[in-house]
């Protein structure tokens, strides 16, 4: 999967896209590519479900509708909401298999079209906002102001107790068996680490003796921001909330093995950062974290 802790493979043009005839050029070049979103977020691909699949531009450039992505390889590559024609699947399935520029277009592709759908007026004075930079911002005539896309940053944490061992929650909305780590929106007026703290007593009644970062991941279902953290508990007594979290437990390193290995226990798919951090985890990478 895409680690996303290295510099970025997508040129966001920052610099070029307040150009609005650059742009409009841009989508007759030889070289563009349009990724089309579907209503239903899902991303236009080929029928094998593992490649994304790029059109061409096609009619007059629109900046209300051609979202500049970016560009890839020196390719521009344009997001478009419209029904797919042919195969779509979710970013969920198709991350594990695209590569890092594919992972970037496709992520930022899909969390600028969830934004303009929801943000086409100001948030400050209600007036309606227009596309400008190419799709990196809105702006409001009535304030003279930019908007910028929303993120929502969502803190999740590998609770491990003295032994090592990991704590994994199951969410009230999920079937019997499906356990991930435990995480939460960070509140208005909240640092990340508060917001790691308060979650964990909320949803399992567990104090934490020690909180560090470890790795950021978008993650556009709509629009969040998920943010890893390895926390260690002041004791292993759960008391689980009943609401968001149904049941919680504590597993060793071969009993979590075991546990996935004969289908008692499913953990979240490979686009997750929840997956890698428990792939971390496993594998010891996340050995002696406070050190
Ligand atoms: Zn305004």
């Amino acid at each position: 999967m895409h680690s996303w802790i290295s510099p970025g493979h997508l040129d966001r043009v920052e610099g070029l896209r307040n150009d609005p005839d650059w742009i409009a050029g841009l989508w007759t070049d030889p070289g563009a590519t349009v990724l089309t979103v579907a209503p239903t977020g899902d991303l236009a691909c080929l029928p094998n479900r593992t490649s994304l699949r790029f059109s061409s531009p096609s009619g007059a450039y629109d900046p209300e509708l051609h979202l500049l992505v970016g560009l890839a390889a020196q390719r521009p590559c344009f997001a478009v909401l419209a029904e797919a024609v042919g195969q779509a699947a979710s970013l969920r399935d198709l991350a594990p298999h695209l590569d890092g520029t594919d992972t970037e277009l496709a992520t930022a592709a899909l969390a600028l079209v969830n934004w303009h759908r929801v943000a086409p007026r100001c948030g400050a004075c209600g007036s309606p906002t227009v596309v400008t930079a190419g799709g990196y911002t809105r702006h409001c005539a009535r304030c003279g102001r930019d908007r910028f896309p929303r993120t929502d940053p969502a803190v999740i944490v590998a609770v491990l107790d003295d032994d090592e061992r990991l704590l994994l929650g199951r969410h009230a909305a999920w079937p019997t068996g499906r356990l991930s780590l435990l995480a939460g929106f960070v509140s208005a007026g909240e640092s990340l680490e508060q917001a790691v703290h308060r979650e964990i007593g909320e949803e399992v009644g567990v104090a934490l003796t020690q909180v560090r970062y470890l790795a950021s991941q978008p993650w556009p279902f709509p629009r969040s921001l998920m943010l890893g953290f390895v926390a260690r508990a002041a004791s292993t007594l759960i008391r689980v909330d009943g609401i968001e979290i149904v049941a919680a437990q504590w597993f060793s390193r071969p009993e979590l093995a075991d546990a996935v290995a004969s289908g008692e226990v499913s953990l979240p798919g490979p686009a997750s950062i929840a997956h890698r951090i428990i792939a971390d985890w496993q594998s010891g990478a996340l050995s002696d974290p406070f050190a």
